[in-house]
Formats: C-alpha cells, sequence, structure tokens
C-alpha cells in the first residue's frame, strides 16, 4: 500500500504492542466492554462493575454521540466524563471515550484513557491531526464506506503527528446486506496484521445491531486473530437510550466471556499439540491423521 510510512508491517514483522494503564494491547487478546452511552452515574457503575466481575480489561461509554438524528439522545458530555472518572476510581478500568469535535480533544482527554474516533469521523483529518498531537492511546474505528486503505491511511495522519498509539476497531462497512445492521468484515483481521504492525479489535455489537450474534462474531473473531473486543453491556438494555437493541445484559456477557476464555484456552494447547502431532506423523506424511490427532 502507498504512502503508509509509519503504519505499515515492519520488515522483521515486529507488531505494535501499545500499554494502556497496563493493559498490553496487541500482546494478550483482551475486552473492553460497557454501554453505548453513559446515562446515569448508577447505570455506568452498575455496569462497570460487573464488566470487570465478568473479566473486562477497559470499559467503554459515550458522552460525546454521534446520533443519526440531531433531536435523539446526544450524550451527557462533561457530566457523562465525570461519571467515566468514578467509574474507574470504583474499579480500577480504563476508560475508553469517543471524542467528536477538535476543540474537546484536550479536555477530553483528561478523563480518557483512550480516545475513541468513531466511524463517522475516521476521515475527519483535522480530529486525526489533533488527537495525533495529544499522543494518547487512539482507538480508530474503521469507516462505514472506507477501504482498508483508506483506513490505514487515517491511522497515518496520527501516527505522522507523533503519536504512534494507534488501536485500530472493525466495525462492520455499509454493503447490499440489510438483514444485519453492518456488514462485519473479519477478513480485516489478518488483511491489518499483513499490511500494519499495529492492533485490531472487533466490535461485534455496531458490527451486526443483533443480540443473538454478537457471540458467534466474538468468538470467531478471536480465532480469526483480532487483539480484542469492543462490546456494548448495559445493566438494563431494555431502557438504554441508545442502541437498546444490541446491548448485551451482565450475564449474557458474562456467558461470553466465560466462552471466550475456554475458546482460549483450547487454542493455546492446540499450537504445541497440532506440532507435536504434524512433527510426529510428518516420517509417514499422514497429515490427515496428524491433523486429526491435533483436534482430538
Ligand atoms: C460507538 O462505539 O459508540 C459507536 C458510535 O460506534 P461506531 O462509531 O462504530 O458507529
Ligand atoms: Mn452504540
Amino acid at each position: 500500500m502507498k504512502n503508509l510510512k509509519l503504519t505499515a508491517s515492519r520488515p522483521d514483522l515486529l507488531r505494535s504492542v501499545i500499554d494502556v494503564c497496563g493493559v498490553k494491547v496487541g500482546k494478550d487478546f483482551f475486552v473492553i466492554a460497557g454501554p453505548c452511552s453513559v446515562e446515569s452515574e448508577a447505570q455506568t457503575i452498575a455496569t462497570a462493575i460487573a464488566v470487570k466481575k465478568a473479566g473486562a480489561k477497559m470499559l467503554r461509554g459515550g458522552a460525546f454521540k454521534p446520533r443519526t438524528s440531531p433531536y435523539a439522545f446526544q450524550g451527557l458530555g462533561l457530566k457523562g466524563l465525570k461519571i467515566l472518572d468514578k467509574a474507574k476510581k470504583e474499579t480500577g478500568l480504563p476508560i475508553v471515550t469517543e471524542v467528536v469535535d477538535t476543540r474537546d480533544v484536550s479536555w477530553v482527554g483528561e478523563y480518557a484513557d483512550v480516545l475513541q474516533i468513531g466511524a463517522r469521523n475516521m476521515q475527519n483529518f483535522s480530529l486525526l491531526r489533533e488527537v495525533g498531537k495529544s499522543g494518547k492511546p487512539i482507538l480508530l474505528k474503521r469507516g462505514m464506506y472506507s477501504t482498508v486503505e483508506e483506513w490505514l491511511n487515517c491511522a497515518e495522519y496520527i501516527l505522522a503527528e507523533g503519536n504512534p498509539n494507534v488501536i485500530l476497531c472493525e466495525r462492520g462497512i455499509r454493503t447490499f446486506e440489510t438483514y444485519t445492521r453492518n456488514t462485519l468484515d473479519l477478513s480485516m483481521i489478518p488483511a491489518v496484521h499483513t499490511e500494519s504492525h499495529l492492533p485490531i479489535l472487533v466490535d461485534p455489537s455496531h458490527g451486526t445491531g443483533i443480540l443473538s450474534m454478537i457471540e458467534p462474531m466474538s468468538l470467531a473473531a478471536l480465532i480469526a486473530g483480532a487483539d480484542g473486543l469492543e462490546i456494548e453491556v448495559h445493566v438494563d438494555p431494555s431502557t438504554a437510550l441508545s442502541d437498546k437493541d444490541q446491548q448485551l445484559t451482565p450475564e449474557q456477557f458474562t456467558l461470553l466471556m466465560e466462552k471466550i476464555t475456554l475458546l482460549r484456552e483450547f487454542m493455546a494447547g492446540l499450537g504445541p499439540k497440532a506440532e507435536a502431532a504434524v512433527a510426529g506423523k510428518a516420517a509417514d506424511s499422514n497429515l490427515e491423521a496428524a491433523f486429526s490427532d491435533a483436534v482430538d
């Protein structure tokens, strides 16, 4: 890909590891969870405690919401950031929250551990430059009409300002398919790992918009090599002020986290087992037998 001076994969193939308050993004698989929007202190703190208990490593929550309609809930702004700060003090979870305006970057950055750039702002170049100057870890979501090359060039804007702390997030794109809210493009996980050294997360909540699809897409993302997930969880989704149909309850999220742990254990065991089985069978070149041993 052209012009990716800082974002392209390195000759030594080393991948970036981004430290967010001790969470090593790009090294160990991890999950960001929390409500679509910060709505109240009670809702945010109850959700934060629940997702932490289930094993989430960071808390998400929008204080500034880029909504399709100007009349829809726009977020609590500064009040929301203060609530997130309380939730951080309560749980110790680092905060991931969206910034939508260049004028807000520095003060939102006082509350956020990771600044999120949403899909609608992926190509807002002045915002990209401003978060680049902030030096803070940035979660850069893929624009809904963007190619991987356009997406990586947006990461390049941030790196070019001297900020190497960019985490990409695949959240689905618009296609002719209307069954799902977006078409979650899991093929971007290996594509990004081939083209760039930056870590990539997957957001199955906005990526599907369908509750029952969040678990299978999360597990598929893990298998495809994602560095982590961003998932919407609400203590009482039926009352949510935004995205009420795609937010997991704490109980559903806990179950998903248990499955993720089991799948990670299986995958960790599969590597050495497969290698040993293939080595053992190499003598008689019986790869089919080697494979069936490996998945026993
Ligand atoms: C979000 O994560 O809160 C959000 C608005 O997502 P996206 O920008 O991917 O639509
Ligand atoms: Mn949402």
